[in-house]
């Protein structure tokens, strides 16, 4: 299996991006300015180009938009549902559906906002099923079907038996499941792109390569400053995905771990003849998770959340690619789906993920609430990006309504421990995280200590898997 290697990873290269943008070189002033070009911070500048058309703002992206996790990810667009037990816990009821009915609406939102726009993203309705693969993952989502059920929103997760999981997916290695019917797929890097250029389309001025050395308080606004320039504004808006950890007051407000994914050559006749026609986008039950799905063209794309933690002198929002990782990975997918033995995995890529301490996304503001940020999607931001970025609008242009009333805004803070305890303390986790996973799927009972070290997170309020 010969694999291409980049970090940035294969729907970057497949989306053929135009040109890049140039990088800022002189001294601007604007109406907001808008900090990292990913999904946060389009769909951001975009809402704000809705709710106030004269608006000027600046975009200012270090690489290129859709460089980080937003154009590398594994494309699943999910609602927040299976996060409902955990927001009725922190939130109660009541909160707990507005922002799980939200997180559904954006679902279909980008979809339609795809075909408004004309963006050819590879929107997809497949839903999302979420399998078990050992008997100790049984029913791990039966706590999300009671919630649903008890709040009346039972059809939003349906369990499936094996037999029905089988019919969407034929792995030999599938249990039992669950299907989440409002899930889509969407070619990541195209959403990105599409972004951008819809964007620049609105009068949006956008910087690319144009890296933020500071954000500062300044007079009765902020300055970003880059290498070559800097922009000044009333407001600004903090959307650095996971290098935001790298901000001093939001430093022990998240961790960062990584995630990788490879991508095989076509292999329509294999999806065939395991069924898998339907788009569904699949996850196994493990916390350290098992994610894949298909492309139109008839590819797997399979990823694994079980990659290494940044430790904290290399918070800087990269992750390099971490061979070992990737070949976990490709063991994985022939162990999932054993007809891809000695077919072509095309590329393999890796990127950073920004882990909330309660695995849910944080959106709030500093600087005496003239900067303003969101981070902590957790490996699902892909819809839930664009709540944040339609929040952070109505914050930056200081309305109060009712996405800016949603739980995830400020909500109660739950701090992780500081460095080196982090780092050291979460590889011991996720080794520990791993054998017992490991252990369970073999059908044996992880020893004492195992369990014990991976309960720990939960014990001290650290929320861990879905
Ligand atoms: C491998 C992988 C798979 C994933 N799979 C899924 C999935 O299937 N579904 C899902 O919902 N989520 C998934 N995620 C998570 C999802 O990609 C992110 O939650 C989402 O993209 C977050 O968008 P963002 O705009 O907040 O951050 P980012 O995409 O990280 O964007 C931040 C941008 O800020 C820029 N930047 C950083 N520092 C500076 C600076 N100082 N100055 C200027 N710019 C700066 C970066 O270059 C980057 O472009 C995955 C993530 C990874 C890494």
């Amino acid at each position: 299996m010969a694999a291409e290697h980049t970090a940035r990873g294969w729907w970057l290269q497949e989306a053929e991006a135009a040109p890049e943008l140039p990088p800022l070189e002189e001294e601007l002033a604007a109406d907001l300015v808008v900090v990292g070009g990913g999904y946060t911070g389009m769909w951001t500048a975009w809402f704000v180009s809705e709710l106030e058309p004269e608006a000027r703002v600046v975009l200012l992206e270090a690489e290129r938009c859709g460089a980080g996790p937003s154009g590398r990810n594994g494309g699943f667009v999910n609602a927040m549902w299976f996060s409902l037990p955990a927001l009725r816990q922190r939130f109660g009821d009541a909160a707990a559906l507005r922002l799980t009915r939200t997180a559904e609406d954006a679902v279909r939102d980008i979809g339609r906002w795809c075909e408004e726009q004309g963006v050819d993203a590879w929107y997809q309705a497949g839903g999302y099923v979420q399998v078990s693969t050992a008997p100790a993952h049984d029913g791990s989502w039966q706590a999300v079907a009671d919630a649903c059920a008890e709040l009346g929103v039972a059809g939003v997760c349906r369990p499936l038996s094996e037999a029905e999981v089988r019919g969407r997916c034929g792995s030999p290695i599938f249990r039992a499941g669950v299907i989440y019917p409002v899930a889509a797929t969407v070619q990541p890097a195209r959403l990105a792109l599409g972004l951008r250029a819809r964007l620049e389309q609105r009068g949006v001025t956008i910087f690319e390569g144009s890296r933020v050395r500071r954000l500062a308080a300044s007079g009765q606004g902020v300055e970003a400053r880059t290498d070559r320039g800097s922009v000044r504004a009333p407001r600004g808006v903090l959307a650095t995905g996971p290098a935001i950890a790298g901000h001093r007051p939001l430093r022990q407000r998240l961790t960062i771990t990584s995630s990788h994914l490879v991508i095989t050559e076509p292999v329509p006749e294999v999806l065939a003849e395991l069924g898998w026609t339907g788009g569904e986008c699949i996850t196994d039950s493990r916390a350290l998770i098992h994610y894949f799905r298909t492309t139109p063209d008839g590819r797997i794309v399979f990823g694994w959340g079980g990659g290494r933690l940044a430790p904290g002198a290399r918070l800087n929002g990269r992750a390099e690619l971490d061979r070992g990782v990737v070949a976990e990975v490709e063991r994985q997918l022939v162990r999932f789906f054993p007809a891809l033995r000695g077919r072509r995995i095309e590329h393999a890529w890796g990127g950073p993920i920004d882990v909330s301490p309660t695995h849910l996304p944080v959106v709030g503001s500093v600087e005496g609430d003239r900067v303003h940020y969101a981070f902590g999607y957790t490996g699902n931001g892909v819809a839930p990006s664009r709540i944040a970025g339609r929040i952070l609008a109505s914050l930056s242009l200081d309305r109060r309504d009712e996405v800016t009333r949603l739980p995830i805004v400020e909500p109660p803070r739950v701090r992780v421990p500081p460095e080196p305890i982090r780092y050291a303390g979460g590889m011991i986790v996720r080794a520990a995280v791993l054998r017992r996973e490991r252990f369970e799927e073999e059908g044996r009972r992880p020893g004492r200590l195992t369990r014990a070290i991976a309960g720990l997170p939960e014990r001290i309020g650290i929320h861990l898997g879905r």
